[in-house]
């Protein structure tokens, strides 16, 4: 019966039971559903209108791309493979077109040989990863937590569900990388199956050329796990994983790559389609929501047409606020290292009450941003690290360009150090926000 204690909800029971409520004293259904629309509108009006975004797993989709999501095709059954023959229901000959289109346009936003579509979230496509490419019992390496390691590939994921011992990947904490030497060491002992690259806090490329050479000797694979830098990889910046020796690339549709929430799946081996197809369908998807496929087809083509741009200023961007945030004395990762080559930027803000109290403070003023572990952190730390993790993401698309991180970055300190009331800082957010409110980087 119980969750933990007393416990039965592994929820907040007050805010269920404030749902609870509402909807025992609501005098019809039809009450309740304007009650979801209130909650709806009240966040829209204000995370989307009056708030500073910069949780760096967000990025706000383009109205073309809003539009798809409620569009029709998202009733529709299209189980399997694209093509008459594929599919398990009649009458997709439309929705054919639309997921072909969706594929070829990810190959070529990409420049890689094979894209998977169907992916309702980036965790599917480290499953898929996980159930092609191990055996239960076999050993992988990943990054630790505290280094930005994603559950996905720890044992509180997908990695554990598919039950492979999993080992850390040594890492040089002072310049935020792999510690090579140590790796080769470790993993000619391990002989790990796959090693999992890419991170969710991430600033600086990763070894995947090395790592790669290292385990091809006794025929282990890579993956670059690239849920955060997609749009980057994208783009050309960051770094090439599969050029670089990784066989496959997962990645989240709706962190940089500002597409609909979903997940993406690459590679260029034809020796990998069947494998991996196979374990998408029929073994991870079935109905894909097609609407989604659709929005990300439209994300795709924009990206194409401008992603090279936007994420070239998102990448700027960040830089501008890590320096900006230093120069004001907020202790920020990778400063001797040009701070960051993503959308990420990383302040350790121990020293002001730590990450959990910061971002509650933030979040007061109208500026969110999440607390983070960083690597001097350990993972049993979770809920009170030294860390918040700022995103440039959002910001980017409503046009915001480096001057604006000055400002942006004068607020955030004004917060941190306690220089600023929160009722000051909270207008001087509004007032930026009235500023930039229009989705740039996309198709009118
Ligand atoms: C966000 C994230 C995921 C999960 O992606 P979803 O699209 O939310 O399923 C997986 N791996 C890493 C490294 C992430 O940062």
């Amino acid at each position: 019966m119980s969750v933990t204690g007393d416990k039965t909800e592994v929820h907040d029971e007050k805010v269920l039971d404030w749902a609870r409520k509402l909807i025992e004293k609501s005098q019809s259904e039809r009450l309740v559903v304007d009650e979801v629309f209130n909650s709806v509108r009240r966040n829209e009006i204000w995370r989307g209108n009056e708030c500073l975004n910069l949780l760096a797993p967000e990025a706000p989709t383009s109205p073309l791309v809003r539009e798809l999501l409620s569009s029709e095709v998202g009733t529709r059954a299209a189980e399997g493979h694209i093509g008459k023959l594929e599919r398990w229901f009649a009458g997709t000959q439309f929705i054919d077109e639309i997921e072909a289109l969706c594929i070829e346009l990810l190959k070529k936003a990409f420049g890689v040989s094979y894209a998977d579509h169907r992916l309702v979230a980036s965790m599917i496509g480290n499953m898929t990863v996980y159930t092609t490419l191990t055996e239960p019992g076999d050993s992988i390496m990943s990054l630790t937590q505290p280094f930005g390691g994603h559950s996905s590939n720890r044992y509180d994921g997908p990695a554990g569900v598919r039950g492979v011992r999993v080992y850390d990947i040594p890492i040089d904490e002072k310049e935020l990388t792999v510690d090579l030497d140590a790796f080769e060491r470790v993993a000619r002992d391990i002989k790990p199956r796959l090693v999992s690259l890419g991170a969710s806090m991430t600033l600086f490329p990763l070894p995947v050329k090395e790592i790669s050479e290292i385990v091809t000797e006794w025929n282990g694979k890579v993956y670059f796990d690239g849920a955060h830098q997609l749009g980057l990889i994208g783009a050309g910046l960051f770094q090439d994983p599969l050029n670089e020796g990784a066989d496959v690339i997962t990645g989240s549709a709706g962190k940089t790559f500002s597409g609909p929430q979903s997940g993406i799946i690459l590679w260029n081996d034809p020796n990998l389609t069947k494998p991996l197809t196979d374990t998408i369908f029929p073994t991870l998807a079935a109905t894909h929501q097609v609407n989604r496929v659709a929005a990300l087809a439209v994300a795709a083509a924009e990206f194409i047409a401008f992603g090279e741009e936007y994420m070239k200023q998102i990448v700027s961007n960040s830089k501008a606020l890590a320096k900006a945030l230093h120069e004001r004395g907020i202790p920020v990762l990778g400063s001797h290292k040009g701070f960051t080559e993503t959308h990420q930027v990383i302040a350790d803000v121990s020293e002001f009450g730590g990450g959990y109290h910061i971002a509650n403070k933030l979040a007061e003023a109208n500026i969110i941003v999440n607390k983070n572990l960083i690597s001097k952190d350990r993972p049993e730390d979770w809920d009170k690290p030294s860390g918040i993790r700022i995103g440039t993401t959002e910001v980017t698309r409503l046009g915001m360009k480096e001057s604006e991180m000055d400002v942006v970055a004068e607020y955030i300190s004004g917060i941190i150090k306690d220089e600023k009331t929160i009722d000051h800082i909270k207008k001087k957010v509004l007032g930026l926000r009235e500023e930039f409110n229009k989705i740039h980087y996309c198709f009118e």
